[in-house]
């Protein structure tokens, strides 16, 4: 199938009835920058009340760059992967700082502000304004390599290369933006990872792996990588005063965030190093990061929680929990005690 033609056919299907996510009713750069930063691992259906609420209170990157992070991290509580927080306050910080608050449209400038890797550029720059820059992500991956039948590591360079190349040929014609969300919508919604809706593809003339009927086969899986896993033992102090919290170092995993103080090890007597006494019976919580496993054993406890490697402690009402910006875990911890007022974790998943 010629270029041309497979290019005319997403268009076509992808007009004629994708779904309504709220950013793409809008042409506004932030909106989207922001939209792309969060879909990077999280599905659409999770992303749209978040987006929502975090345009309402940042419009622009001038408002999220003269808020305090923690306003910024309360709101992004329960989304997961807090690096892409960071980034994107320090991202709208630069273009206050370099750009008088107005998104860039150079792709050299764009792709130079905090956070914004090779994706996002192209993501932004294609649609929100129209211009013919290429994207990868995972789902563009999966359609590519099942189009041509590439058995080769889609990690590799050559093979990121090759794919970077085909990106590039197909977003060089009309409307690049709309072409980029239909290769999106199209591993999103049809050519899913198992059981692929090959019948009602608009592009399966053209697709080598849908002829040889092995589409499942693509692309090749990664070896999985052995997480390390990491015991605690945290405690919750809890009074009519609130929770008492900690606040992890500014560098690292969770860095900035708030969690039940924890030191390393799985016995209650380890509290102690923190000025806490254990009582009663644990509570054990597990919690999968990208390349660790934790397990906390959690104790409710008394005494007023110092050391550590923490950089503060306070005291918070219950009612305030919503925007203190907690981790994962110490969300789930929360909800293991039935402590009322901690904000639901949403469900997290990669790609769209
Ligand atoms: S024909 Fe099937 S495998 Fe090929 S791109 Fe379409 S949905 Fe994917």
């Amino acid at each position: 199938m010629e270029e041309s033609e497979r290019r005319a056919r997403l268009v076509e299907w992808f007009d004629a009835g994708h779904r309504d996510l709220p950013w793409r009713r809008t042409g506004d750069p932030w909106a989207i920058w922001v939209s792309e930063i969060m879909l990077q691992q999280t599905r659409a259906a999770s992303v749209v009340p978040y987006w929502t609420r975090f345009l309402e209170r940042f419009p622009t990157p001038a408002a999220l760059a003269e808020a305090p992070l923690d306003d910024l991290l309360g709101l992004w509580a329960g989304l997961g992967y807090y690096a892409r927080a960071r980034n994107l306050y320090r991202g709208a910080q630069q273009v206050v700082a370099l750009h008088g608050g107005v998104v860039p449209r150079e792709r050299e400038a764009f792709a130079a502000l905090a956070g914004v890797g090779p994706y996002t550029a192209g993501a932004v720059l294609s649609i929100a304004f129209g211009q013919p820059e290429p994207l990868l992500d995972g789902n563009v991956i999966r359609v590519f390599t099942r189009w041509d039948r590439i058995a080769a590591d889609p990690k590799a360079p050559a093979t990121q290369a090759t794919l970077w190349a085909r990106a590039r040929a197909l977003a060089d014609g009309p409307v690049p933006g709309t072409l980029n969300q239909a290769l999106m919508e199209l591993g999103a919604t049809l050519c899913t990872p198992r059981a692929p809706s090959c019948l009602l593809c608009p592009v399966r003339a053209g697709c080598a792996a849908a002829a040889a009927g092995d589409a499942e086969l693509y692309p090749r899986k990664a070896a999985k990588a052995v997480r390390p896993r990491e015991v605690y033992v945290a405690g919750l102090v809890v009074d009519d005063a609130g929770v008492w919290l900690a606040r992890r170092p500014d560098t690292g995993l969770l860095a900035g965030l708030w969690e039940l103080p924890a030191v390393a090890g799985d016995a209650p007597g380890a509290l102690a190093a923190l000025g806490l006494h254990a009582e009663g019976e644990g509570r054990e919580i597990t919690h999968v990061f990208t390349h660790r496993h934790w397990t906390l054993h959690t104790y409710a406890a008394t005494g007023r929680p110092s050391g550590g490697d923490y950089t503060d402690f306070r005291q918070v009402p219950l009612k305030a929990l919503d925007d203190a910006g907690l981790t994962g875990p110490a969300l789930k911890a929360l909800h293991a005690w039935a402590v009322t007022g901690a904000p639901r974790r949403r469900g997290a998943g990669r790609h769209r």
